[in-house]
């Protein structure tokens, strides 16, 4: 293909096909020319790391996007030690966006941040804001229970309660003190296709949730995501506990949710983020490096920090 020629190396190439419409968009779009003036001089890695203030490069197409979620200028500290430093990063409504880099980078923390997750952590502060649709999650009186629920998130191991497969779904309606049966009957399938797990488990709703395989296990708990019906899935690098069959599943699952709900996930799996992901974000020592569409990120980056990483060069 074309773009194997094109400098970047081959490690993620052969998993782009799908982008290749957008790649060779990317070949003549202007912002390209930054690109080249963003190559020569100091490296941004080495000057984030001595402590030098600077800034995200942002490409337009972000920014065009219609926004679900707003991160603005957004630090944290655990205790007295920085692990953001002035994030500002719109998440694109109904699209899948990947945040990527160096374990330690603050992925984690930035994904816990955004339903308020870290909240219980002693010594933790924050400055900034977070808005979802348009409103602070920070400000005082916000319903943090509530935010959750706008806001669902699998974990890397999937953690369903020791308890029916049924009722691990309808969980959040439990909480909410539904009782109706048919309506909990209804959210209980409704979610299960959505995570397309209904057709394994149908016949076995009352079985316990803890005898699904570890695939069968993450797909009940985004199937437990969305029966609170969120306007957002925060995903933290749910398919690293998997094999490779059920990675599979999880991803076209992902695929299959997008369009329905702005998804956000954490990955440290690069191929991954290339197959599955609209968006890419690559962080680097808690701060955000540059972040654009992926097909964009992982052929034809502003940056040459973001090519070595995307490349396998380091990290
Ligand atoms: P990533 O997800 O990119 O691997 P994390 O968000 O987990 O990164 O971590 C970012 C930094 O914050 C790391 O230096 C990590 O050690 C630190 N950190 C994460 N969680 C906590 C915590 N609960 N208390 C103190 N430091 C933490």
């Amino acid at each position: 293909m074309d773009f194997m020629k094109e400098g970047v190396g081959s490690l993620v190439n052969p998993i782009l096909a799908r982008h290749a419409r957008d790649m060779n968009l990317a070949r003549v779009n202007p912002m390209n020319q930054e690109m080249k003036s963003d190559r020569r001089g100091e490296s941004r890695l080495e000057a984030i790391a001595a402590g030098k203030p600077v800034e995200a490069v942002i490409h337009e197409r972000v920014l065009q996007a219609e926004p679900a979620v707003e991160i603005q200028d957004f630090s944290l500290w655990y205790g007295k030690k920085q692990a953001l430093h002035g994030v500002t990063m719109p998440i694109p409504k109904g699209e899948v966006t990947a945040l990527v880099g160096p374990s330690g980078c603050g992925k984690s923390t930035l994904l816990r941040s955004v339903n308020r997750m870290n909240d219980l952590i002693d010594g933790l502060t924050v400055s900034g804001d977070i808005l979802l649709g348009g409103e602070s999650i920070l400000a005082p009186g916000v319903d943090v229970i509530a935010l959750r629920k706008r806001m669902g998130m699998v974990f890397q191991k999937p953690n369903p309660f020791p308890m029916s497969i049924f009722e691990n779904v309808v969980y959040p309606l439990r909480i909410d003190g539904v009782r109706d049966r048919q309506t909990l009957r209804e959210v209980c399938e409704h979610s299960l296709r959505g995570a397309a797990l209904w057709d394994e488990v149908r016949d076995r709703l009352h079985e316990s949730g803890l005898s699904l395989s570890g695939g069968q296990q993450q797909r009940l708990c985004i199937a437990r995501a969305i029966a609170s019906d969120p306007e957002v899935l925060l995903l933290d690098e749910p398919c690293s506990a998997l094999d490779p069959l059920a990675t599979n599943k999880i991803e076209d699952l992902i695929q299959d949710l997008r369009g329905e709900y702005t998804i956000l996930i954490v990955t440290h799996n690069m191929q991954q983020a290339a197959r599955i992901s609209d968006y890419t974000a690559f962080m680097y020592l808690g701060r955000l490096i540059e972040y654009g569409e992926t097909s964009q990120i992982f052929t034809k980056p502003h940056l040459k920090e973001t090519e070595d990483y995307v490349t396998g060069r380091f990290g």
